[in-house]
């Protein structure tokens, strides 16, 4: 351990929490926080954050406070705090004054160690008064890169926050947590909040219970119906890039008779609230959305999420597919690529964005998505240095690359036919066309236009046509070829293509194999994450259920009772007494008293596979 932790913490993180150490990126948070030194924590999801300040709030004699930006996310905290016996309340617009005063008389007296507060309850100067009188220990700026323009989320009322601080009688210790690293935001964090001298601690970026798989077929529907019935007892989110998409995937999961929601822009507040619950609480199955299904999903059990069609860029993938796995247990983030995904998000670049220098930066990253779509080596560690972070590693074990479902082939025959072609016909077609003049028919139009004059026609007569158009969209997606978008998208060759035909470079295609698409993945022992679900069998469903009882009971969510990992464990060691229930990582006191016999008696009841 480089950090001294106290006593006092490890003591409250294994009452409270059901842990006995802390994470590794844990530590240097809460010991600085614990010495009152200022924190900016930038941690990927599902690393701990929490913990980090719930921890020293426990230590600390006093407040603290923590501004969280959705309610939904701040309701599901306190719920979750309260339940492990910690004084947490919150305060929001959805209390009624009854509550309001309730909470705050709760608060002066002490009752309360945690208070979770809207940040734009700090427009009320009443209430700025009110909390300047409180024996504030700690602030947290939870999700602090809504405090900048440049992050994804901006929300002007965490601006309010900054000024709020400089107003205290007694400038408490501040942390700020966030995914979010780049630069920009975190200057933002630092001069908006008076952060200059905080530690700064950056965790890897590194999600080790995720596998990362491409799959490259024409057939996602199928797909995407296939694997949601081999995982009928999961959760997942499927992602789509438009509307229209969302309502196409939901119809056919429905149809098939899957617990699906559905979640985009075009809905009314009303239904969107009733989707996200729904699927919060474990009533849905599954979720398809488009990408505003986003921040307010704290929902830690998401066992897959699959991508429908590619991103725009790897930023939105790795956020869109981190909601996956928060509990640490294994999950998969599949995307299915097509060639058609990059077309429509080069026409959308070209007709959204007017400058031409963000044109050109939008480009590039979309570039970069689909070299990972094509990338033959490592998907983590791609992705991982796009992100800035070197590794040591070459194989994760855990992606569709290191899993050895891709075969290298040379295609470079194949690619100097196509080249020809597009040449000789002075880069007027499109894919079609060419494949018809390698492929050697003899339709009117190829004669008519004396295209079978061509030396290479009937070059690639032994290949099929829906390879050669799926090989013709690998060049594009590889940069050797660029086609020019729209409706009826053209051809024509880059200095890629010439350095091919110039017998400098060998093209190669990588061709998958995929059968059934339900492998689970075996997590990487790199990563040392506990075993698989599937591992659990029968009572892990029956755990599952138990859970889902009373979690309609006392009206609280599932994945707070008991997260999937303790599940999954309680299901492999089979606890027959409170003792060897209370070793179960994550079991706490609280929850052991109020659901250790419970459960217990749920494991006993279980007859299915012994
Ligand atoms: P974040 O806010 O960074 O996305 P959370 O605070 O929700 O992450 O934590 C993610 C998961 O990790 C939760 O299920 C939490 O209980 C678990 N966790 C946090 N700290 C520890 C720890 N020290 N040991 C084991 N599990 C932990």
């Amino acid at each position: 351990m480089n950090e001294m932790i106290s006593k006092q913490a490890l003591r409250m993180l294994e009452t409270y929490f059901g842990y006995t150490s802390f994470r590794p990126a844990q530590e240097a948070p809460v010991a600085s926080l614990l010495r009152d030194e200022d924190v900016i924590g930038i941690m990927p999801t599902g690393a701990g954050k929490s913990i980090c300040f719930q921890i020293p709030a426990l230590c600390k004699s006093g407040l603290t406070i923590v501004f969280s930006p959705l309610i939904s996310l701040m309701k599901d905290q306190v719920d979750g705090l309260v339940v492990q016996n910690i004084p947490a309340a919150l305060i929001n617009s959805t209390l009624t004054q009854a509550e309001f005063n309730k909470t705050m008389y709760e608060v002066r007296s002490g009752k309360i160690k945690l208070l979770y507060i809207a940040p734009e309850r700090l427009g009320s100067n009443f209430f700025c008064n009110v909390l300047r009188a409180l024996p504030i220990a700690q602030v947290i700026v939870d999700e602090a890169h809504c405090i900048s323009e440049w992050g994804h989320d901006f929300r002007p009322s965490y601006r309010l926050i900054g000024e709020w601080l400089r107003s205290l009688p007694k400038r408490p210790v501040i942390g700020a947590f966030t995914a979010t690293a780049t630069k920009s935001v975190e200057n933002d964090i630092k001069q908006l909040l008076g952060l200059q001298e905080a530690n700064v601690y950056v965790t890897g970026f590194d999600r080790p219970n995720l596998s990362f798989s491409v799959i490259r077929t024409p057939k996602r529907m199928d797909y995407v119906v296939h694997y949601v019935r081999q995982h009928m007892s999961e959760n997942g989110i499927i992602y789509c890039s438009t509307r229209k998409d969302v309502e196409r995937v939901y119809d056919n999961l429905t149809r098939a008779g899957i617990k699906t929601g559905y979640y985009h822009g075009g809905l009314s507040d009303e239904v969107r609230h009733k989707m996200q619950n729904a699927y919060a609480d474990d009533t849905l199955q599954v979720m398809v959305a488009t990408n505003a299904f986003g921040m307010g999903i704290d929902k830690s059990n998401v066992r897959y999420v699959l991508h429908y069609q590619m991103p725009r860029n790897m930023e939105s993938y790795y956020q869109e597919a981190g909601r996956a796995g928060r509990d640490g247990a294994p999950a998969e983030c599949i995307l299915l690529y097509s060639g058609q995904d990059v077309q429509v998000h080069k026409y959308l670049i070209e007709q959204s964005i007017e400058s031409p220098i963000r044109q050109e930066i939008e480009m590039r990253k979309l570039q970069a998505m689909i070299d990972y779509c094509f990338c033959s080596s490592c998907l983590r560690k791609y992705m991982l240095s796009y992100f800035g972070e070197s590794t040591v590693w070459t194989s994760c074990d855990n992606c569709s690359s290191c899993k050895g479902d891709n075969e290298r082939v040379n295609v470079t025959r194949e690619a100097k036919a196509v080249f020809r072609a597009i040449m000789g016909t002075e880069e007027r077609y499109g894919a079609t066309m060419i494949v018809a003049i390698v492929r050697g028919e003899r339709t009117e139009r190829i004669t008519r236009a004396g295209h079978d004059a061509l030396p290479v026609f009937g070059a690639l007569s032994d290949v099929d046509e829906k390879s050669l158009k799926g090989l013709i969209q690998q060049f594009v997606a590889s940069g050797y070829l660029h086609s020019s978008g729209g409706k009826y998208p053209v051809l024509s060759l880059t200095a890629g293509a010439e350095e091919v035909l110039a017998g400098r470079k060998e093209v190669e295609e990588i061709r998958q194999h995929v059968s059934v698409p339900s492998r689970r993945s075996k997590v990487s022992t790199r990563t040392g994450t506990a075993g698989t679900r599937n591992a659990a069998g029968g009572l892990f469903e029956h755990l599952r259920q138990h859970r889902k009882k009373l979690s309609k009971e006392e009206n609280l969510r599932p994945y707070l009772i008991f997260p999937d990992t303790v599940l999954i464990d309680l299901a492999n060691l089979r606890p027959t007494t409170l003792g060897e229930f209370a070793n179960v990582k994550g079991v706490g006191e609280a929850k052991l008293k109020k659901y250790g016999l419970s459960f217990l008696q749920a494991i006993s009841e279980y007859k299915g596979d012994l």
